[in-house]
C-alpha cells in the first residue's frame, strides 16, 4: 500500500518536473507560453508542496532548483560573475509576515525597500571605464545571452556613464503599455500573431538577431541592483545609479516596518493600472548591505527580498458552452460558460460575450481554452482563445433566431448589432425590468432580491410595478411561502413603503427608459422638476440638455408617448410613489452650473464628497474627457486624463483651487 502510494507521488512528481520543464522552455528560450502564469504558477506550487513532504525525491532537473531555462545557441554564451537570481514569492499579507518573521530570526529591526515589481526581463549591463561593454540575459542564472547590440538601441540605457568606472548593474527592460499596443496593432495588419503581453514582447524585442527590429520597438528600463555593493545601503546604491546617469524607478521607498510594507502594497496594488508599464509585484528587500550578507541566498533565491506578486489579472480557462440571457429591453446577450477560474480574487464561471459579433470577431469556438482579464471590480473581459490549444473537436457557434424563454422570432432594432425579443410578456424581460427597478440604484428595496422577486413572479404574486406597492393585499399569500415568517414580511412591507419616498430621479432611472443611466436620470431631474414636466416635454426640450442628445431624446419621447407606460406611472402615483424632484440646486448661477466637470488624481477630500458638492453646485461630473468636457479637475498623480485634457486645451482647476471651486 505504502509502495503504491510513494509509486503515485514520484509519478506526479516527474509528471509535473517534465510538465514545467517543458513550460520554462516556451516561455523563457521562446518566449512564447502556451499556458497562463496563473496555471504555470499552480502546477508550481504543487510540486513545491510534494517536495517539501518528500525532499528525497528531488529531481535535479527540477524547476524549483534553478532559474529560468537553458540558454538559446544563437546568441553568445555569457557567465555572470555573480549569479543572477530569482525572487521568492508570497501572495498574501500573512505569507509576507512569515517572510518578516523570518528574517526578524537574524535581524533584529529589519527596514526595507520597497519597488515595485517590473514585469519585464532582467538584465546584466557590464561597464569598463564608463562604456557599456557588455549586456546579458539571466539566462539559467549561471549563464546568459549577449544581447548587447540589441540592448544598445535602448534610449534609456546609457552607452557612456558619467564617470569613468569599472561596474556591472542590474535590472529590468520592459516594454511600455503603449508600445504593445502600437506593436500588436501593426502586427495585426501584417497578420503575425500577437504578443500575449509587454513581457513576453518585450523578451520577444530583444532576442532579435538584427538590432534593428528590437530599435523599432521602443523597449525601456530600470536599474535596481549593485551585485558587489561596497556601499551601506542598497538604497545608497540606486542613488548612485542615477549619479552615473542610470535610470532608477521614481516610485521607491523605504519601509521602517512591516506595516508601512504592507501601505506600499495595498497603495500600488490600486495604483497599478495607472502606471505607464506593467508591473506584477512589489519587491521587498532588506536595506542594509551587510544584514543582506548575513541572510544569504537559498539555490535559487536570495533570503534578504520577496517579491509580493499581485493576484492574477488574466488566466486561462475552457469555454465550455455559450449560453443566452433576455435583459429587460429583451436585448439576447451570448454569455461565456467557464470551466471555473479564480482571477484578482474572485472565482469566475460566467463572462459576458456582449453580441454575435464579438463571438465573431474574438474567434472563439465552444471548448476553445480562452484568456479572460478582470482588474478589482470591473467586470471579466473575455480576451482571445489559445488557438495552441485547439484539437479540432471544438464547435463553432451560431447565434439562436428565437426568444430562449418565449420562443418569440428575435429582431434586430435600428442597425444594431444586438438581437432583440419584442415580446411585452416575455417572462424574462418582465422579471429583469421588476429586478431593476427594485435595485440599489432605482427604488432601492431591501429584501426584492432577484431571487426573490423571480418566485414572486413565478407565482404571480408580483407581475407589474404597481403590484409591489400592493403587496400588503397578499399577505396571507406570502405566509405560505417557505422562508416568509411574520417578521420577515413586516420589515419587507416597511422596505416598500419607504422606497415610496424615493427621489424623482431614482425614479426616473427605475422606470427603465432605455439609456437612461443614474447620472442621466439625475442630469434630467435638474431641469425636470416633476413627473409631469417629464410626460410634458419636448423633443428639443430634452436634446437642449449637453449630456443627451439625440438618441435619449427620442427614446424620452417615446417612452412617455407610450399609453402603457403612462397608465405604470399613473398606477404609481395613485399608490403614493413621490413624483417631485428633491435636487436643490443652489439659486445662484454658479461658475460650475451645467458645466461637465472630470476629476483626475487624488485629493485631501474623498472624491464622492468633491463629486456631491460640485453636483450640489449644478455641475455634471463625466468620467472621460472630451471635446464636451468643459473643466478637469487635477489632483496629485493625475491620470491620463490630465494629459488628454491639455491635448484638448481644456480649462485646468489645480488642487490648489479646488476650495475657491467649492467655496463658492
Ligand atoms: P519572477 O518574475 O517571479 O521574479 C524575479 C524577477 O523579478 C527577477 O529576476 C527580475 O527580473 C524581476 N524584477 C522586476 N522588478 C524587480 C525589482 N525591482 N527588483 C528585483 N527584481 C525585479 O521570477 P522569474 O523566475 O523571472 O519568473 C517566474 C514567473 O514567471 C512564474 O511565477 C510564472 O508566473 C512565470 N512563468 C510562466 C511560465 C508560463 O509558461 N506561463 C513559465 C515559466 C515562468
Amino acid at each position: 500500500m505504502l509502495y503504491n502510494i510513494i509509486g503515485e507521488i514520484m509519478k506526479r512528481i516527474d509528471e509535473l518536473v517534465e510538465l514545467l520543464n517543458k513550460y520554462n522552455y516556451e516561455y523563457y528560450s521562446n518566449d512564447a507560453p502556451t499556458v497562463s502564469d496563473n496555471e504555470y504558477d499552480s502546477l508550481l506550487y504543487e510540486l513545491i508542496e510534494l517536495e517539501k513532504q518528500n525532499p528525497s525525491l528531488i529531481r535535479e532537473d527540477s524547476p524549483t532548483q534553478k532559474v529560468g531555462s537553458k540558454v538559446l545557441s544563437n546568441f553568445e554564451k555569457v557567465k555572470h560573475e555573480i549569479p543572477m537570481f530569482s525572487l521568492g514569492n508570497v501572495f498574501n499579507d500573512s505569507e509576507l509576515k512569515d517572510f518578516h518573521n523570518r528574517i526578524k530570526k537574524v535581524i533584529k529591526k529589519p527596514q526595507y525597500v520597497c519597488e515595485l515589481k517590473i514585469d519585464g526581463l532582467s538584465v546584466s549591463l557590464e561597464y569598463k571605464e564608463g562604456i557599456l561593454f557588455r549586456a546579458s540575459t539571466r539566462g539559467d542564472g549561471i549563464s546568459g545571452e549577449n544581447i548587447t547590440h540589441n540592448v544598445k538601441t535602448i534610449k534609456s540605457i546609457p552607452i557612456k556613464l558619467n564617470k569613468c568606472v569599472n561596474i556591472t548593474v542590474r535590472g529590468e527592460i520592459f516594454m511600455p503599455k503603449s508600445s504593445l499596443e502600437k506593436l500588436n496593432k501593426e502586427r495585426e495588419k501584417e497578420d503575425l500573431p500577437l504578443f500575449q503581453n509587454c513581457r513576453n514582447a518585450a523578451a520577444g524585442s530583444i532576442r532579435q538577431l538584427d538590432s534593428k527590429v528590437c530599435s523599432k520597438r521602443n523597449l525601456d528600463a530600470f536599474l535596481y541592483h549593485l551585485p558587489t555593493n561596497d556601499l551601506k545601503t542598497h538604497y545608497e546604491s540606486l542613488e548612485y545609479f542615477k549619479t552615473l546617469g542610470l535610470k532608477v524607478n521614481p516610485n521607491i521607498e523605504i519601509c521602517d516596518d512591516i506595516k508601512s510594507v504592507i501601505n506600499y502594497i495595498k497603495k500600488w496594488t490600486k495604483k497599478r493600472d495607472a502606471l505607464s508599464y506593467d508591473i506584477d509585484g512589489i519587491v521587498v528587500k532588506i536595506n542594509s548591505i551587510q544584514d543582506q550578507e548575513k541572510l544569504g541566498y537559498t539555490a535559487k533565491t536570495p533570503k534578504w527580498a520577496i517579491a509580493y506578486k499581485f493576484p492574477a489579472l488574466e488566466a486561462e480557462t475552457e469555454l465550455t458552452d455559450i449560453i443566452f440571457t433576455v435583459g429587460r429591453s429583451g436585448s439576447i446577450t451570448p454569455n461565456a460558460v467557464l470551466n471555473p477560474v479564480k482571477i484578482a480574487g474572485s472565482t469566475i464561471s460566467r463572462a459576458t460575450l456582449h453580441n454575435e459579433n464579438f463571438v465573431k470577431e474574438k474567434n472563439l469556438l465552444i471548448g476553445d481554452y480562452i484568456y479572460l482579464r478582470k482588474a478589482g471590480d470591473v467586470i471579466p473581459e473575455v480576451l482571445r482563445p489559445n488557438i495552441q490549444r485547439r484539437t479540432g473537436k471544438e464547435l463553432p457557434f451560431k447565434m439562436i433566431t428565437s426568444c430562449p424563454i418565449c420562443n418569440e422570432p428575435l429582431i434586430k432594432k435600428n442597425n444594431s448589432v444586438d438581437y432583440f425579443c419584442t415580446n411585452d410578456l416575455c417572462p424574462k424581460r418582465n422579471i429583469e425590468a421588476l429586478i431593476h427597478f427594485t435595485s440599489r440604484d432605482a427604488m432601492n428595496i431591501e429584501g426584492l432580491g432577484e431571487k426573490i422577486l423571480e418566485d414572486f413572479y413565478n407565482e404571480k404574486i408580483i407581475t407589474t410595478f404597481s403590484n409591489i406597492y400592493t403587496l400588503y393585499n397578499k399577505k396571507d399569500k406570502l405566509m405560505l411561502l417557505e422562508g416568509f415568517g411574520q417578521k420577515s414580511i413586516t420589515k419587507l412591507l416597511k422596505n416598500i413603503e419607504k422606497s415610496k419616498a424615493s427621489s424623482l430621479e431614482r425614479l426616473i432611472y427605475a422606470l427603465g427608459i432605455e439609456g437612461i443611466g443614474v447620472k442621466n436620470a439625475k442630469t434630467l431631474c435638474k431641469k425636470f422638476h416633476t413627473i409631469d414636466d417629464f410626460i410634458n416635454a419636448t423633443y428639443e426640450d430634452y436634446e437642449e440638455i449637453k449630456t443627451i442628445g439625440k438618441v435619449l431624446a427620442s427614446s424620452l419621447v417615446s417612452y412617455f408617448l407610450d399609453e402603457n407606460n403612462i397608465k405604470i406611472i399613473n398606477e404609481l402615483k395613485s399608490l403614493g410613489v413621490n413624483m417631485i424632484s428633491n435636487i436643490k440646486l443652489s439659486n445662484k448661477e454658479t461658475p460650475v452650473s451645467n458645466k461637465t466637470v472630470v476629476i483626475t488624481g487624488t485629493f485631501d477630500i474623498s472624491r464622492t464628497n468633491i463629486k456631491n458638492k460640485l453636483e450640489a453646485l449644478g455641475a455634471n461630473i463625466s468620467e472621460s474627457v472630451s471635446a464636451s468636457t468643459d473643466i478637469v479637475l487635477v489632483g496629485d498623480n493625475p491620470g491620463s486624463k490630465y494629459e488628454k485634457a491639455l491635448k484638448l486645451n481644456i480649462e485646468i482647476c489645480t488642487k490648489d483651487k479646488l476650495n475657491d471651486l467649492l467655496n463658492l
